[in-house]
């Protein structure tokens, strides 16, 4: 079997057989390049985290000032 073709990929989203270089897939229309992966969902959480470690920072500066000025 000897087939050239220009670089074939599959298509993440209905793996079909799509051009490489093309930005979009031409069956489903779906972007090629925002493939759902690991990475975004890590930079999710790690957002969230990020929020969840401020909020109790928040929170535990309020209940520290409020201890303080009570025990004063
Ligand atoms: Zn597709």
């Amino acid at each position: 079997m000897t087939m050239h073709h220009p670089q074939l990929a599959h298509c993440p989203h209905c793996s079909a057989e799509v051009e490489a270089a093309s930005q979009s897939c031409r069956y489903c229309g779906k972007s090629l390049k925002q493939a759902p992966s690991k990475r975004q969902l890590k930079l999710k959480s790690d957002r969230r985290w990020a929020a969840w470690v401020m909020a109790g920072f928040f929170v535990a500066t309020l209940v520290a000032v409020s201890l303080i000025s009570q025990n004063h």
